[in-house]
């Protein structure tokens, strides 16, 4: 196989930067093969750049550009985060819709392919990522590429009658047309946008994952992302964890923890999770004093306005909750806002009796496999899962609920809380072999063995 050319808005340049799984998977493909890492450097200028800067570790080179402050605004800010994001997450309602932003988006896109291209060489596979660059595989074309093309979503792909909801509908699927491989998180969202191809650009499904538009073939599967989850579970027995489990042990002195760990955003389901949390104590009065749950949720991208919003309706739930039910010796809801380092979540999940990952839609959710992972396999917790995580396909035997229905949530919890033993190591196991099977190491190879039998065939 030739090098392995990576493309992503941020890098892992910066060595700690390389923690999380997207990082760690696309830094050991790279190693392997001697690749190049093309990205934003995280600096902004005052116009758009052809300079780059090129740096070089354990034999990956990483070649960064600067955005300028409107391609900043426009491109990432504008029409990444505040359009393909709340679109892709079933929410247009949350769209902020603006033509210019797309202009410079695309304009991005190209900008970044010609840097690219300038640097290709024969036998070269490329593997573009996430929804910051739909339009890549097109401006690589253009800008002359015609070897393969691989792209993976890290975020949903909408039905179709939410995805015709941008303006750019059109425009973007026959760009990404011109990747060769395009993956998706879970079968839900490969279908979605299947479907798509089929009803409005006369897609043919060839079969075995192949479909034909624009005069080209694409490669669409389902290849859901995984964690490195041998190394999770390592981390939640280091020294870091038990004093996390410690320290939250002594606040609980005794009670049930249920835990919910995310990063403040609305595709969470934040307040229909309390809802429900408030509903527990409603209708089972058992649970007073007995469970208290603990959601750590770090604010991000706090600049846009949802964002404070947010914060605000937690504020007043919790604090509805809280005032109801509290007792002297007892919170029954508590809510921080700030992170933790990964050991002492991963001490955290260990000691947790229920995780909580309920968001309204979520391309896989890495929070569920983790709280997996962390587990002590003498007396596991239950995990409780949204049906509309991308993990949902694969954690089959986690306690599944419709994250809208608050009540239905209440009495999993409740289920969870009272499940037996049995049942609770019966299900962890299920789906901790899963886990493990199916992890970041997995996902790579999966992925890049259909690009490369691809560069074969083209071959
Ligand atoms: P998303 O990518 O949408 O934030 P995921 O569940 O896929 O959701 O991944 C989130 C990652 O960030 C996980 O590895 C998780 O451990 C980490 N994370 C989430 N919330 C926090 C937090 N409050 N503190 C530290 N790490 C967090």
């Amino acid at each position: 196989m030739g090098r392995l050319i990576a493309i992503s808005n941020r890098t892992a340049a910066d060595p700690g930067a390389r923690a999380g799984g997207l990082a760690v998977a696309v830094w050991e493909s790279l190693k392997s093969t001697g690749g190049v890492w093309f990205g934003w450097s995280g600096d902004l200028v005052g116009q758009p750049s052809r300079s780059v800067r090129v740096l070089k570790d354990d034999g990956v080179e990483f070649v960064l550009t600067d955005l300028s402050h409107e391609e900043h605004d426009q491109y990432y800010l504008q029409y990444a985060n505040s359009v393909l994001w709340p679109v892709f997450h079933y929410r247009v309602d949350l769209a902020a819709f603006d033509s210019d932003a797309f202009q410079v988006y695309a304009a991005v896109n190209q900008r970044i392919a010609n840097l690219v291209a300038e640097r290709l060489q024969e036998g070269d596979s490329v593997w573009v990522h996430d929804y910051h660059f739909l339009l890549m595989g097109d401006s690589l074309r253009r800008a002359g590429w015609d070897g393969s093309i691989g792209f993976f979503l890290h975020i949903p792909f909408p039905p179709p009658e939410v995805f015709r909801a941008l303006p750019e509908h059109q425009w973007i699927a026959r760009a990404m047309c011109g990747f060769s491989v395009i993956g998706f998180q879970s079968q839900q969202d490969r279908s979605n946008f299947t479907r798509y191809l089929i009803e409005d650009c006369k897609g043919k499904d060839l079969g075995d994952g192949v479909f034909e538009a624009f005069n080209t073939t694409i490669k669409i599967e389902a290849y859901p992302i995984g964690i490195d989850a041998k190394s999770f579970e390592e981390a939640a027995t280091t020294q870091k964890a038990a004093k996390a489990s410690e320290r939250i042990g002594r606040f609980l002195g005794g009670r049930n923890l249920v835990i919910g760990v995310d990063r403040m955003d609305y595709s969470k389901g934040l307040p229909e999770r309390f809802e429900a949390v408030g509903r527990l104590f409603d209708d089972y009065p058992e649970t007073h004093g007995s469970v208290s749950v603990t959601q750590i949720a770090p604010p991000s991208r706090s600049k846009v306005d949802e964002y404070r919003e947010l914060r605000q309706t937690l504020d007043r739930l919790a604090g509805r909750i809280n005032g109801d039910y509290g007792d002297l010796d007892w919170i029954p809801l508590r809510y921080l806002a700030r992170s933790y380092e990964r050991e002492e979540l991963a001490g955290l999940f260990r000691i947790a009796r229920v995780g909580l990952v309920t968001p309204l839609r979520d391309g896989m959710n890495l929070v569920c496999k983790e709280f997996v992972m962390a587990q002590d396999e003498a007396d596991p917790g239950v995990l409780i899962l949204s049906e509309f995580a991308g993990a949902a396909e694969q954690l089959k035997a986690a306690v599944l609920v419709n994250p809208h229905d608050t009540r239905k949530m209440a009495e999993a919890i409740n289920h969870a809380l009272t499940m037996p033993l049995d049942e609770r190591k019966q299900r962890w196991e299920a789906l901790r072999d899963v886990v493990t099977k199916q992890d970041i190491a997995w996902w790579r190879k999966k992925f890049l063995k259909d690009l490369e039998s691809l560069q074969v065939d083209q071959g």
